[in-house]
């Protein structure tokens, strides 16, 4: 299997876990656009958002849920965003689906 992210949740390639359980693994961004940037990603390699159906449809909330908790954890009490960069137009440059969660400061909109 020759995905990035699929490497580093085998623990092939090194990464900062920020949390993790059965479904997912949650780590550092490495080139942070906020205080606070953490990839949420499911063991399942599913490519992207676009690939998910009805059978993920447990996961893709247990994703959503995980991102709130690690917002918790991270004290992100004022606010924070979740982000699915979905495809070429939606600038996903990694095709295994995963939430980006950006906190610790005010975030514009709309985005770039
Ligand atoms: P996207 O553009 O939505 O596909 O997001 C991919 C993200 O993965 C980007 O924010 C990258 O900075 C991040 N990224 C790429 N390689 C690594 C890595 N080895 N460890 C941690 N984050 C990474």
């Amino acid at each position: 299997m020759s995905c990035l992210f699929c490497k580093i949740v085998e623990g092939k390639i090194p990464s900062t876990a920020v949390y993790q359980d059965e479904f997912l693994y949650a780590f550092a961004d490495v080139n942070p656009q906020a205080p606070v940037h953490v990839l949420i990603v499911p063991r399942e390699h599913i490519a992207s958002l676009s690939d998910a159906n009805e059978k993920n449809r447990e996961l893709l909330g247990h994703l959503l849920l995980a991102a709130a908790k690690i917002a918790r954890d991270k004290d992100l009490a004022k606010g924070y965003r979740i982000v699915v960069n979905t495809g070429e137009d939606g600038g996903q440059s990694v095709e295994h689906l995963h939430l980006h969660l950006l906190g610790g400061r005010q975030l514009s909109w709309p985005p770039g």
